[in-house]
């Protein structure tokens, strides 16, 4: 199968969160599987193009509209580790790619629109074989309804289109001149049956767009399935969900464990296999940053500080940890003010304490340091479609605590309470957002590692056995992209399998 990712992210070249890490795992157990793989990108002026093995441009360009101009787009060609990448160069007055940032511009949404219309012409004008094409999030939505509205007739041959909804709480809302403005007809898809957004009839909501005109949607796990189905985890799309449940699914993500991998990972101080050598690490870490280089049990967030990740939860996690004399770290940041405003607050608090340390930055080389050296990562998240750190944490033996939601619920089995068998308990969990269910959860953690280190270790060496890899969920996605090649000849838009 020639398959087609239509990604605004890619591992590690264009990373913002999971979604990265995801399409580039998923592309290469894709390609491992025998498949043909493409992923095609925005060039962002940000990108990290160190990480590509080469990168020409092509030699045509590929034309696009947009408020009715006819636009050049020069197509960059790029490898990563063997993934043919494709990225689209604008040639607009809007620089819509030329920025620092991959998101977060009041224009996102006209940037976006561009990058899918022009990543379609580029598949027409170059009469690329497609069997399936494969979109991600609202960034990618809108290709859907491009393809079977405009594109299709131009395309080599019809496509089956795989949805993958990685998060529901960013749904792409615009006016139907944004539609206009990327040389679509906003009315005619503000209707209940196509992009209208189901709270708010003026509103086009891109999302929707995805769900209603692919052969398949999915979510990234199980659990988050069942909850986007619910008023409140649905975010406003759960009844369009219900509509379309028959071609609906959860598919767990997987990690990459090339990517991951503590016994070949260069980025840390002592790469190790075995769990009982991973101790060097966190004496280096405690090092590199000043702290007390002492034996104490450290927690860690790596995380994008944002509501959803329960940053209310991190804080108190902060302050008991320090209480019963553990150490902290939080590696993350955020694009909400008040939220950076309260962790710059503790920070102030915490100035002279030598066992916690904050660090304000999106940071891959400190993230990998951090997953070595830790005991523990704490995960408190209020939802979570999936979440990839409760996956490295274990590769790299560093216990998760989690909240029992989305993919956490249907990762991580706690050890004490989990009804599943022993074997498959990898570390603490607790139901409720609140302080009584951090607290019991982050306390029954340490306990463990001051009382009955026998058990941490076992704990620790079950973790770093643990197969989340790519293997198993690649293969529920070969059964989608099965199904659906077939029946998107046969029925053609939207068609569910
Ligand atoms: P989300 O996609 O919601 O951000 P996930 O758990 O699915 O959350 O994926 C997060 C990914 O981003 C992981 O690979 C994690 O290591 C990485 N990450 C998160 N915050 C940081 C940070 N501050 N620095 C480096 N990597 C980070």
């Amino acid at each position: 199968m020639h398959i087609i990712h239509l990604a605004p992210e890619i591992a590690p070249i264009a990373k913002v969160g999971g979604l990265a890490d995801v399409v580039y795992g998923l592309s290469k157990a894709q390609k491992k599987a025998g498949h043909t793989c493409t992923i095609i990108l925005p060039k962002y002026a940000s990108m990290n193009t160190e990480e590509l093995d080469y990168l020409e441009k092509l030699p045509e360009t590929v034309h696009s509209t947009f408020e009715g101009k006819q636009y050049s787009n020069s197509i960059w060609k790029g490898s990563l580790e063997n993934l043919d990448c494709l990225f689209i160069e604008p040639h607009t007055e809007h620089a819509f790619f030329d920025r620092e940032q991959q998101y977060g511009y009041d224009d996102d949404i006209a940037r976006f629109l561009y990058f899918c219309r022009a990543a379609l012409e580029l598949l027409c004008q170059r009469q690329i074989e497609v069997d399936i094409l494969h979109l991600h999030d609202w960034q990618s939505a809108i290709a859907a309804p491009l393809y079977y509205d405009t594109f299709q007739a131009g395309m080599l041959k019809p496509c089956g289109i795989c949805y993958t909804i990685h998060n529901i709480a960013y749904q792409g809302h615009c006016s139907p001149n944004e539609l206009y403005r990327a040389g679509l007809d906003g009315h005619y898809y503000l209707q209940a049956d196509k992009l209208q957004d189901p709270h708010d009839p003026n509103c086009i909501n891109l999302m929707k767009g995805g769900i209603v005109y692919s052969n398949h949607v999915n979510t990234v796990s199980p659990s988050y399935a069942q909850e986007v189905l619910t008023l409140e985890g649905g975010k406003g799309l759960d009844g369009v969900l219900h509509h379309h449940q028959d071609k609906f699914s959860g598919v767990l993500n997987g990690i990459d464990l090339e990517a991951w991998n503590p016994a070949k990972d260069s980025r840390i101080t002592y790469p190790y296999s075995r769990f009982s050598e991973k101790k060097k690490n966190k004496k280096a870490l405690q090092k590199e940053l000043g702290m007390s280089v002492e034996e104490r049990p450290l927690v860690a967030v790596i995380s994008r500080l944002v509501e959803q990740k329960g940053v209310h939860l991190m804080e108190r996690g902060i302050h008991e940890t320090l209480a019963r004399g553990g150490q902290f770290i939080v590696l993350g940041n955020g694009p909400d003010r008040n939220i950076m405003h309260r962790f710059y607050e503790l920070q102030r608090q915490y100035a002279e304490n030598p066992n916690i340390r904050f660090l304000f930055a999106y940071n891959e080389t400190l993230s990998h340091k951090l997953y070595a050296a830790a005991d523990l990562l704490l995960i408190p998240s209020l939802f979570e479609p999936c979440g990839l750190t409760q996956m490295i944490g274990l590769r790299y033996g560093t216990i998760p605590i989690v909240r029992e939601t989305g993919g956490l619920a249907d990762t991580i089995f706690d050890i004490d309470y989990s009804i599943r068998p022993e074997k498959e308990r990898y570390g603490f969990s607790f139901r409720h957002p609140d302080f009584g269910g951090v607290d019991s959860a982050l306390h029954r953690a340490l306990d463990l590692w001051e009382n009955d280190q026998k058990k941490w270790k076992q704990l620790g060496r079950r973790g770093m056995k643990a197969d989340f890899s790519w293997n198993i969920s690649s293969l529920s996605y070969q059964a989608i992209y099965d199904k659906i090649a077939v029946k998107s000849l046969a029925t053609g838009r939207g068609a569910s399998v």
